[in-house]
């Protein structure tokens, strides 16, 4: 059978969303022909070019400088001038669009620096307000190699633009989001669908790039709130065009977390059904039931379907979520599945420079081939998360050397040599096997993705993961007490994430710490003292960037299903009245506010220890209002990286097991007695034990062994003994380039 998967917009600018790529190879593996369409991509080269800048100046020259006038008559001459310019230089952005759109892919067909020079010094060009701003706000004088960060202000200036005179749910990311976040029931979502983006851009979208002969099951993802209505306007599009030639289902995240449990059966309109979870069973099942035509009415694994019956009316036939066969498909299939990009052309994704910090641009620059070594998360324990959902709770390790090889394929085939793993929490065992493989194979791929900050990483395993290819890391730290840690179970302490901050940070591995305030039953003391911890940890230079969360109470979460057990007489969630069938897993709780205060200080003080900044100031001082002291020592960071550096030291001090040793020192160069390699940018020097010559040799021979791409432990252990006295110079190379994972 046909099989189309379509991301619908808008996600992501410089990466692929991955799911399209999992589903088109279960396709495959199941001999259906698949195809992937990313439309989210699609629309953006729609607006974003010579043609759609003409069409978007022409709706929107009169509205424009309509509002222009409104402005200026209300005094704000800003806003007036401002539009007024996006319109007077029409012809410049209609010019330019094209060659700054190449500019964010790399370059192309074009040679890039001769035009980033002009782009950046030429009156002669397009200026939007925060390209403005950008140039203004440089401490220095600004040169060519500018010219990325100017082109991403102008995809922004030009969204801007776009949100106030066209279409004002309009967004670079997650496009219309409030629409479905705000809407409470589904006939409001459905008076937004033909919103103008959608009725006058992604309607082109669809029509050049879909044609639909022969029967098809049409997969739409939808992973997060803001492609809702895009999938709407793409499966009723789909049915008002082929008709009954289409199945349409929709599935991803936001279906998973929002609609579990949706009895609206207008949404028959645009989807025939909604798949759950990873979908290799549900889409199995459907195949096995009959396809198109030969339905029953017995419930469908994984699959609530909206069936049309005969008199006109539409019924609802809900998913059953249990069957030992279908699982055990599932968990087959997510072992051996490995995502399929054949049908992407990376060139195609803008790279956006829009923030200063390294690890932040790492999520927004960069050509990622998004994967996981593993399905849901090998902890699923933390108390706020969605551990009741599949993608949490179901863990399941990928074959880390088939996903390997596949990746390694595609990487060279489409010229790109950037991995995001997009696990809940990449496993420790499969980061090694994954570097080890990388490293065997000489292969300079850069990859990051999420961690669980813990006491497995070892400096010998970040120095390993990073010779490996490993770039960043990001994991929750969340509360940062021993108390905050233990109330959310998170399953980690303060000393493990010290440990591993420090060992990543050591082999030069971006870290990133995702935080919490406003958890329930956290105190004022509590939030002050995870903000100190914090600060410390800046201040000793163990994060790179963070982010805080407010908590919200989920349906999914831990901490719900224990409190409908009785475990929380304290917790009071208020049921949502007129929720309609949306945005049901959010829940407000009595109390949640109380510490929503803190969020502008701990927001301010993030950004100025992110540069470095006020790295001294008591945190404290970042509130208006009366805080607790910190009631943590000043030296808690301080101390814990102590017992790190002791641990990291009498690790050291031993002989490893050779079956587990590595040599990633490189080339070492002998004169007499004296070695010299070089290792992670310094300069090592020791001494042999003096003797003959080519028994010097030898050990260097067998040290070449222990290097991942002949790996061969047996030489070193035959040399060590036969000669004792290696003993000592033999374990000196540890920290200096001999590891042990
Ligand atoms: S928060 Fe992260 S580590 Fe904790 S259960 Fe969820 S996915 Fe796992």
């Amino acid at each position: 059978m046909n099989v189309l998967i379509i991301t619908p917009p808008l996600v992501q600018l410089n990466a692929p969303y991955p799911s399209g790529a999992y589903l088109k190879s279960f396709f495959k593996s199941l001999g259906h022909k698949a195809t992937w369409l990313d439309l989210s991509i699609e629309l953006v080269h729609e607006i974003f070019s010579h043609s759609g800048l003409a069409r978007l100046f022409d709706l929107t020259e009169e509205k424009a400088m309509k509002l222009a006038a409104k402005a200026e008559s209300e005094g704000d001459e800003e806003t007036a001038l401002n539009l007024r310019r996006y319109v007077l230089q029409s012809d410049l952005w209609i010019n330019w669009i094209d060659d700054i759109v190449k500019i964010l892919c790399d370059g192309t067909d074009v040679s890039t620096r001769e035009i980033c020079h002009k782009f950046m010094f030429s009156p002669n060009v397009p200026r939007g307000a925060r390209m403005e701003n950008y140039i203004a706000n440089l401490d220095r004088e600004p040169n060519a190699d500018d010219t990325r960060n100017l082109a991403t202000m102008a995809l922004a200036d030009l969204a801007d633009y776009i949100t106030v005179v066209f279409d004002r749910e309009f967004s670079l990311v997650r496009y219309a989001e409030s629409i479905t976040v705000n809407e409470t029931s589904f006939s409001e979502i459905e008076k937004n669908i033909d919103s103008p983006v959608l009725k006058e851009f992604y309607g082109r979208v669809l029509e050049s790039k879909i044609d639909i002969k022969e029967k098809t099951l049409v997969c739409i993802s939808v992973p997060f709130a803001g492609t809702f209505t895009p999938a709407l306007f793409t499966g009723r599009w789909l049915k008002e065009n082929f008709g009954d030639k289409v199945y349409v289902t929709f599935g991803g995240g936001f279906v998973n977390t929002e609609l579990r449990d949706i009895d609206d059966t207008a949404l028959g309109r645009y989807t025939d059904s909604l798949s759950y979870d990873r979908g290799y069973g549900s889409y199995k099942a459907w195949f096995d039931s009959g396809a198109f035509e030969n339905f029953t009415d017995e419930s469908i694994y994984k699959m609530t379907r909206i069936v049309p019956c005969s008199d006109g009316s539409v019924r609802i036939i809900k998913a059953i979520h249990e069957s030992s066969a279908c699982e055990k498909f599932e968990n087959e299939i997510t072992e051996s599945n490995v995502p399929d990009y054949s049908d992407i052309d990376f060139s195609k994704y803008p790279r956006v420079a829009d923030d200063t910090n390294p690890m932040q641009r790492l999520w927004s620059d960069g050509a990622w081939m998004k994967a996981y070594l593993a399905h849901g998360c090998y902890w699923h324990r933390c108390a706020f998360c969605d551990t009741t959902l599949d993608y949490v709770s179901s863990y399941r390790m990928t074959r880390t050397e088939n996903l390997y090889k596949s990746l390694s394929r595609q990487l060279k085939e489409h010229g790109i040599r950037g991995i995001h793993f997009v696990d809940e929490a990449m496993p420790p065992k499969a980061m090694v096997k994954f570097a080890d493989l990388a490293l065997a194979d000489r292969q300079n791929f850069s990859w990051w993705g999420n961690i669980r900050f813990e006491k497995v990483f070892t400096r010998d395993m970040a120095d390993f993961m990073a010779a490996g290819g490993l770039i960043g890391v990001s994991g929750g730290i969340e509360i940062a007490t021993g108390s905050g840690l233990d109330s959310i179970s998170k399953g980690t302490d303060i000393n493990s994430i010290v440990k591993a901050c420090c060992a990543f940070k050591e082999a030069g591995i971006l870290v990133h710490a995702y935080m919490i305030y406003g958890y329930f039953g956290e105190t004022e003391q509590d939030t002050i003292n995870s903000m100190e911890t914090l600060r410390q940890l800046y201040e000793a230079g163990l994060l790179d960037s963070c982010f805080w969360h407010k908590f919200v109470l989920t349906r999914h979460s831990r901490i719900y299903s224990e409190w409908k057990e009785g475990k929380y007489p304290d917790l009071k969630p208020v049921e949502p009245k007129n929720a309609g069938i949306f945005a049901k897993n959010g829940l407000h709780f009595e109390g949640e506010n109380r510490l929503a205060k803190f969020g502008d200080g701990l927001n301010a003080s993030l950004q100025a220890w992110m540069h470095g900044e006020k790295l001294s100031m008591s945190v404290n001082k970042w509130f208006d209002f009366k805080t607790p002291s910190p009631t943590i020592p000043k030296d808690f960071i301080e101390n814990a990286i102590a017992l790190y550096e002791a641990e990291r030291n009498s690790a050291w001090g031993k002989i490893p097991s050779l079956e587990k040793c590595r040599w990633l020192g490189g080339k070492i160069m002998r004169d007499g007695r004296r070695i010299i390699w070089n290792y992670m940018q310094e300069e090592y020097r020791s001494k042999l034990p003096e003797g003959k010559d080519d028994i010097q040799k030898e050990f260097l021979d067998a040290l070449e062994c222990l290097k991942c791409e002949k790996f061969y432990p047996d030489a070193m252990k035959n040399f060590l003994a036969k000669n004792p006295a290696y003993e000592k110079p033999f374990r000196k190379l540890r920290g200096s380039g001999l590891i042990e994972v």
